[in-house]
């Protein structure tokens, strides 16, 4: 395991123990279960919509190349500029470009884990120009100084007291304001920076093929903010993003509210189809799209793992995931967590330094079930597991273990030729190698379970 996968290793054991942490997540993530508890219930039958959806997706991949240049050409006809980046270093210099052409001095930015991928506030930052995060978790966590935690919900690792903390000592709010009064503080500090922004930024929640749009789906209207007011609106999406038709929205939109938040619908959706046109009083003057590939393509070359470009983000594999759960989404250290981040990474950033995230996961397979497009995540996870010991990445001790193990365990009698007391002993070391200081090993029993049938049935027989 390289050097990143120590890093892990040691954050996921002391965060694992950190009842603090704990307590909050699970307080915000048993929330999100009541709510898509109802979201779900609103739908007659919600597997055929998964199905449905799930069937697009793939009909996306294996069509890919052609629904991209189809959007190309209808929102290119609509005046916006498309730029293909095959890579961060490419996006990044768009964006410099960008920004240096409009002598841009403040961004505004709707929330948008693909410029998280790329470190979008950084390049600004570099070139002296503010870069505002408008939605609101993105923008406590930005406060903060620090990442998204959770690729729905930014900033689910903080509770009301700690905002309200945060807030007086950046922005001297009293310290016993209630979430209503401090979202209405940010409201007030975004509204200035709407108006003076010489630059927008987006995300896409998906790239439709027909019309050439761009669809962001939010809850607070920080989107249409965001688009409204500067002269430049720059869209940054992965290539997968893409569906076929705007129609289809009427299915994705629903399933991306209800498993991403339980809402039967996000709160506003908008299509951008382009610039400001010359008979319209608001929006762009240019728009650009930038479609960002940034290890996608070697997903899918990979015929086992290609199927996660599925993915719609709705964090519900997230929420899911017993691992997730007690480590938290800066264990990770990646702009993608939990199960789709374990999947995706290892492809976007190298086995090298990532396959580590594929054994993040008991396999239990709650993320397969609650997963909107039908995401085989465990099978996934496993064949990059196997990727990973075909590349010699796993330490060579665990090979001699597994060895020794099959060993044993081939025949019966190998469980028995030692004690129970010597295997207690044998397996402390065990605390080290993986299982965490903080968990006990159980107790082998002084005989095993055919030693003590043998002797029962001997004693019946006497
Ligand atoms: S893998 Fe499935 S459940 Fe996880 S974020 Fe993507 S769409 Fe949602």
């Amino acid at each position: 395991m390289g050097s990143t996968g120590q890093k892990f290793k040691k954050a996921a054991e002391d965060i694992a123990f950190d009842e603090r942490h704990r307590k909050t997540i699970q307080f915000n993530i048993s929330r999100y279960d009541t709510a898509v508890a109802k979201g779900m219930a609103r739908y007659n039958d919600v597997e055929k919509a998964k199905e449905t959806a799930g069937a697009i997706k793939r009909d996306v991949l294996r069509n890919w190349g052609q629904y991209l240049l189809q959007f190309e050409k209808n929102i290119t006809k609509n005046g916006a500029e498309v730029l293909w980046a095959k890579n961060t270093a490419e996006a990044t210099a768009y964006i410099e470009q960008i920004i240096k052409e409009n002598n841009a001095r403040l961004l505004v930015k709707s929330k948008s884990m693909t410029t998280e991928e790329i470190e979008l506030n950084h390049t600004a930052e570099k070139l002296g120009c503010e870069s505002v995060e408008t939605d609101l978790g993105e923008f406590i966590v930005q406060v903060a100084g620090e990442r998204p935690y959770h690729i729905v919900t930014p900033a689910m690792h903080k509770s009301k007291g700690d905002i309200a903390k945060l807030f007086n000592e950046k922005f001297e709010t009293p310290l016993e304001s209630t979430p209503e009064e401090l979202t209405e503080y940010v409201r007030q500090v975004l509204r200035k920076k709407y108006t003076t922004a010489q630059i927008g930024i987006t995300g896409a929640n998906f790239l439709i093929a027909d019309v050439g749009g761009i669809s962001v789906t939010e809850n607070e209207g920080n989107g249409l903010m965001t688009t409204a007011f500067p002269k430049v609106h720059i869209v940054i999406a992965g290539i997968e993003k893409i569906i076929p038709e705007m129609q289809q929205l009427g299915l994705f939109y629903p399933l991306l509210a209800a498993h991403g938040t339980g809402q039967q619908m996000t709160a506003y959706n908008t299509i951008f189809t382009g610039p400001r046109k010359d008979n319209e009083v608001d929006g762009p003057e240019k728009m650009y799209v930038i479609l960002l590939d940034n290890g996608r393509t070697d997903v899918y070359a990979d015929a086992e793992a290609r199927e996660s470009l599925a993915c719609i983000r709705c964090g519900a594999c997230l929420n899911a995931c017993p691992v997730y759960k007690t480590i938290g989404g800066y264990t990770y250290d990646t702009t993608y967590s939990g199960p789709i981040g374990s999947v995706l990474t290892p492809f976007l950033r190298g086995f090298k330094d990532f396959s580590h995230l594929s054994f993040a996961s008991t396999l239990c397979g709650k993320c397969v079930e609650v997963c909107p497009v039908k995401i085989p995540l465990t099978d996934i996870l496993l064949a990059n597991r196997r990727k990973t010991v075909e590349q010699h990445l796993r330490p060579g001790y665990e090979k001699a273990m597994m060895k020794g193990f099959e060993k044993m365990a081939s025949k019966r009698i190998g469980f028995d030729v030692v004690s129970g007391q010597l295997k207690t002993f044998a397996s402390r070391p065990f605390n080290k190698f993986g299982w965490g200081p903080g968990r006990l090993m159980p107790e082998f029993s002084a005989k095993s379970f055919s030693q003590l049938y043998r002797k029962r049935n001997k004693n019946i027989d006497k």
